[in-house]
């Protein structure tokens, strides 16, 4: 089954303490599709300047991304600049150049407006509401943000957050949202908007998913080689939704392998600088990791019980 996702593709300045990268390839979208399309078929939504290279666009499709809704407009691309010092939890922005992005009116082509998954990336989301308009009837539907559209367009997240099944957002900006300290309450609260599931990433410490009535905590695989936390977000996000959409089941069951799909992605985006080491990665590398991940977490009942 394929999905839509709509997001930023955009051009990255990134600070770590063990390197930089200037104008490399970034974005939401474009770390969430590479991801996703790993497991299933993704069509893409978003803008770029005439900056943007064919080189970039030739990646996209290498990897099978539909990009018919992918357009190219002048100005110049969106560009975020960041830093990570040696806690690699917490991007600091430097500067967000909307540029192009402030011009896109998204309009999809007809082929995506069947689509059965849809994932608002993180984006204005006055143009998560747009997209989330012309498609039909999606099976599922899921979001992400961040702090830059949390502050500026806070009623129009709302929206959004109130129209989707699943909501996929980092810890600090779950406590920025709901403007709760404890991480518990701050989900309830995301939950009562209306959404069903909600997955809350908490970096090197993992994701705790919550529903209504359950509670699913997964960690992040230990590495010793981290360079580059950027990306690992909508990484996460593109392995879960590419499961999901990959086998159709959302039971608990199959959303808790999705979520260790996803972490096993993001374990691997966060080896290398961009998207550099999704470029190298292999099918085989992700269902070995996925397995070193069972281990990990495998642990036996009380002792005097059956498994
Ligand atoms: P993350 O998975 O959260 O690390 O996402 C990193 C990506 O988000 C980077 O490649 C940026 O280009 C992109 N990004 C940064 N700021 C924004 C924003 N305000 N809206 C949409 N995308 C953004």
């Amino acid at each position: 089954m394929s999905i839509v996702v709509v997001g930023t593709v955009a051009f990255d300045t990134v600070e770590t303490p063990f390197g930089r990268g200037d104008n490399v390839l970034g974005g939401s979208a474009t770390y969430f599709s590479t991801s996703a399309s790993f497991f299933t078929d993704v069509s893409l939504v978003a803008v770029v300047g005439e900056d943007f290279p064919d080189e970039h666009l030739d990646f996209l499709k290498s990897r099978d991304i539909d990009t018919a809704g992918l357009v190219k407009i002048p100005g110049k691309t969106f560009h975020w600049s960041g830093r990570y010092g040696y806690d690699l939890n917490e991007a600091q922005t430097l500067e967000t150049q909307l540029n192009v992005l402030m011009e896109f009116r998204p309009d999809l082509p007809e082929s995506y407006r069947d689509a059965e998954y849809l994932f608002l990336a993180n984006i204005d989301p006055d143009l998560q509401l747009e997209v989330l308009r012309q498609v039909r009837k999606p099976r599922l539907v899921a979001c992400d943000t961040m702090n830059f559209w949390i502050g500026s367009k806070p009623e129009a997240l709302k929206e959004v957050l109130r129209k989707v099944d699943m909501v996929v957002i980092n810890e600090g900006e779950a406590r920025q949202f709901t403007g709760e300290s404890n991480l518990v309450k701050a989900a309830r609260r995301i939950i009562s908007l209306g959404c069903k599931r909600l997955i809350v990433k908490r970096g090197e410490y993992g994701v705790l998913m919550f529903t209504a009535d359950s509670l699913f905590a997964a960690p992040a695989y230990p590495l010793e080689e981290v360079y580059d936390p950027t990306g690992a977000g909508d990484t996460f996000a593109g392995g879960l939704m590419g499961y999901l959409a990959n086998t159709g089941n959302f039971s608990d069951e199959g959303v808790r392998q999705a979520i260790v799909f996803g972490s096993v992605m993001a374990s691997f985006n966060v080896e290398d600088f961009s998207l550099n080491r999704m470029k190298r990665l292999t099918y085989p590398e992700i269902e070995s990791r996925y397995r070193s991940f069972k281990a990990l977490t495998h642990f036996q009942g009380l002792p005097d019980q059956l498994d």
